[in-house]
């Protein structure tokens, strides 16, 4: 006997090699099974008259054998079974393959029930290896809605019906987390009816109101899960910090271009926020160049004035740089001091205020050390980092000074510190640390993020008993109806429109017989002073020394046939970071004309002289990383171009010439893929039924009302442990933010 609760081993006793591979399905107990919901279904449930069939047609048939034979194909060693199967109406063959295990079983039953696709010959229709099942016996495989399960190797939908057939014969109890009263309110089905349905559906109806009702739950539990995580950050102490309005208001005042008014709203909202005892868990979504580093600014600025320490984390070294010269620069008459602290290149631009005042006679004193030929030093500041040194900063390249940076972070004298994951070292502690800023946070795993907001006060020695404020930033656009079920719990800030100079980008599809024309369109922009991109199609892990070698011939093949009057990098994946940045510098400083890279070339780079970007073989991409690809020109004063290099023309991509705003981007490329395919459904961990139902905002709101009904009355679940027990599942196996 066995319960829900038997593990898979004590179910199938005889069968270790199955239990291992049901593993793989996510089936470890009993249980599991009734979870493990069919992928499609077959309607093979009318049983059609043998007369009636039609080729190519899946038919289900139901008869008596009146001859069967073994035969032996004389060329290869396959056994053919064969049998005449004769209904009412007339008789149709069937044959199977090397199953001679089905000769005995025939001889002992007469009637047969088929389900297969309808083929003919010279002998006239038969089934090739059709289904089959004793006609006596209650239709499973054949003469029902046939649900067809994710398989593995050795686990077959066919085997996954016999033992869910076999769970359904004891009449098993099973606790419903939902309650009665929700059930009635929405028309859902008990669980123990919805598991049913879902696996032996009477009707399409009946599995799709199941799926209804499973969709709900899992939207339920996703509330529920972002709900606790809400109510618990609010159980956690954070520093208030209050709005310094004098310094915010000359900050604002010292830009050379107003806020926009999203601009603005972000940053009111955070401000509330940092005012409150309670830590922030705030995400902030703004499309590429929409002026997301500003209200990161504005709110590090508010931190570091009212005394505290804020850590700002970027995906990549390039990146980090990048807003450290940023923050630097616009804080630089501020009293704040900003420090970079990364990992590779070991060193460390420990900035104070004094150094960053000294910014411009630093840039002197380089070019007049390049004069005087100070060898010493020149080799310092080339060794470490060629970014570094052409862009002024002091920076010396030892662990002497890393460590002495460690020691101005550690007693409170730096108030910004900018980095990579590198930040989360175990060897940093920081003095008072209020505030963490992640920049393009999608590209950050779970691990680090979780890693950050539980381990912190470990590394915060002054405030050991507070949770830092969270502001993550991402440059991907997330529809509304998906960031309301996915990132629920956390309050989200939108920068919908760009800054107001911006000239939209003109994107155009081009067919190889025109791309002469580009080639030649980008000749005349570079001789106006611009550069371009050139960026080749995606590398996938299987197929990155191939992809690596067409990256690097089409590098050479542009050089020499296309543009050879013109200088041409090349940035690919198999470079070393040191490598790909001074690669990216040498263009920012036009050395180069042309910056040709495979799909590694950062978002977020900023280089505003860059007007045009072929994409090759764009169909290759999907549309929001186009888009995001799309969003490293267009960023300065001058008409951006983009040219997707594509075999034919696609709706797909006509989206982006259509569009280029990232948020109607993302929702038509939602609209046309389905959320499933927009979002990745096997990331995500969700049944396919609810992911289809993930935009339904009837649906997400309704599960919404009633999870905060339950967090209100017992937020830890105490009293609800099938609930529990469920909402444990998803937080191992979903992953969303
Ligand atoms: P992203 O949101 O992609 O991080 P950035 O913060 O890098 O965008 O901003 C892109 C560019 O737009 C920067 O050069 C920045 O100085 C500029 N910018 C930001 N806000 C405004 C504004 N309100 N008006 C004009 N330019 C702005
Ligand atoms: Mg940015």
């Amino acid at each position: 006997m066995f319960n829900l609760e038997t593990k898979i081993e004590e179910f199938l006793p005889t069968r270790p090699k199955q239990a291992e591979k049901l593993k793989k399905l996510g089936i470890f107990a009993v249980e599991d099974f009734l979870w493990h919901f069919p992928s499609r279904y077959d309607d093979l449930s009318k049983v059609l008259n043998i007369s009636e069939l039609k080729p190519e047609e899946l038919a289900t048939v139901s008869g008596e054998i009146i001859k069967f034979g073994l035969k032996r194909s004389w060329r290869k060693k396959i056994s053919i079974i064969e049998i005449y199967l004769q209904d009412e109406t007339g008789i149709i063959r069937a044959t199977w393959f090397n199953q001679k295990y089905l000769i005995d079983i025939f001889a002992k039953n007469k009637n047969l029930r088929l389900s297969g696709k309808v083929k003919s010959d010279k002998n006239g229709f038969y089934l090739s290896n059709p289904t089959w099942e004793i006609a006596e016996t209650k239709p499973n495989h054949t003469g029902r809605i046939v649900p067809i399960y994710p398989e593995t190797k050795g686990i077959s939908s066919k085997w996954l019906r016999w033992q869910i057939e076999n769970i359904f014969r004891y009449n098993f109890e099973i606790e419903d987390p939902l309650d009665e009263e929700i059930l009635k309110k929405y028309h859902l089905p008990s669980l123990k009816k919805a598991f049913y349905d879902i696996h032996f559906p009477q009707s399409e109806n009946s599995y799709l109101v199941a799926q209804k009702r499973f969709a709900f739950f899992d939207m339920f539990l996703i509330q529920l899960r972002a709900l606790q995580i809400k109510s618990r950050l609010e159980g956690e102490n954070a520093v208030k910090l209050k709005y310094p309005e004098e310094t915010i208001e000359k900050f604002i005042s010292s830009l050379p271009f107003e806020l926009t008014s999203d601009q603005k709203k972000a940053y009111q909202e955070i401000k509330k926020d940092l005012d409150k005892p309670h830590p922030m868990n705030r995400l902030l979504n703004g499309d590429v160049g929409s002026g997301k580093t500003i209200v990161a600014i504005l709110s590090a600025l508010q931190t570091a004035k009212n005394g505290f320490q804020v850590a700002i984390m970027a995906p990549t070294e390039v990146l980090a740089f990048q807003h450290f010269k940023s923050f630097s620069k616009m804080l630089a008459d501020f009293d704040i001091s900003v420090g970079l602290l990364t990992n590779s290149y070991k060193l460390v631009a420990g900035t104070n205020k004094k150094v960053i005042s000294h910014q411009s006679s630093v840039i002197e004193r380089d070019s007049k050390l390049s004069e005087s030929k100070n060898s010493n030093i020149k080799k310092l500041i080339q060794n470490s980092n060629p970014s570094v040194a052409t862009d002024g900063l002091k920076i010396q390249n030892s662990n002497l000074i890393r460590e002495k940076l460690l020691a101005k972070i550690k007693k409170g004298s730096i108030d910004i510190i900018i980095g990579t994951h590198a930040i989360i070292q175990k060897d940093i502690r920081f003095k008072n640390l209020a505030l963490i800023i992640i920049d393009e946070q999608h590209r950050f795993g779970v691990a680090q993020r979780s890693y950050l907001q539980q381990k912190i006060s470990e590394i915060n020695d002054g405030l050991p008993d507070t949770i830092p404020h969270f502001l993550t930033m991402t440059a991907t656009p997330i529809p509304r109806t998906i960031s309301m079920t996915l990132l629920g719990s956390l309050d989200v800030s939108l920068i919908a429109q760009m800054p107001k100079n911006r000239k939209p980008i003109i994107t155009r599809m081009v067919l190889p017989q025109k791309q002469t024309e580009i080639y030649n369109f980008i000749k005349e922009e570079i001789k106006k002073g611009r550069q371009a991109f050139v960026i080749l199609p995606l590398v996938e892990e299987s197929e990155k020394l191939t992809d690596l070698k067409a990256a690097i011939s089409e590098h050479e093949r542009l050089s020499r046939d296309i543009f050879p009057e013109f200088k041409l990098g090349l940035l690919h994946g198999r470079m070393k970071g040191k490598e790909k940045e001074a690669i990216m510098l040498s263009f920012k400083k036009r050395e180069l004309d042309i910056l040709v890279s495979t799909s590694v070339i950062e978002v977020g780079i900023d280089i505003p002289n860059a007007t045009v970007m072929i994409i090759e073989e764009a169909h290759r991409f999907g549309l929001s990383q186009l888009h995001q690809f799309r969003g490293r020109v267009g960023r300065g004063e001058h008409q951006s171009y983009c040219f997707l290099f594509a075999k034919t023309k696609t709706d797909r991509l006509n989206i982006l010439e259509k569009y280029t705003d990232g948020f109607k981007v993302a929702q038509k490329d939602l609209e046309l893929r389905g959320p499933g395919e927009f979002l990745g459904n096997r990331q995500s961990g969700l049944a396919d039924g609810t992911m289809q139902n993930i935009t339904n905002i009837k649906m997400i709101k309704c599960a919404s009302q009633e999870a905060e009904k339950i967090i209100q009355e017992d937020s830890n679940l105490l009293s609800r442990p099938a609930l529990k027990k469920q909402l444990e599942k998803l937080n191992q196996n979903v992953h969303l933010e």
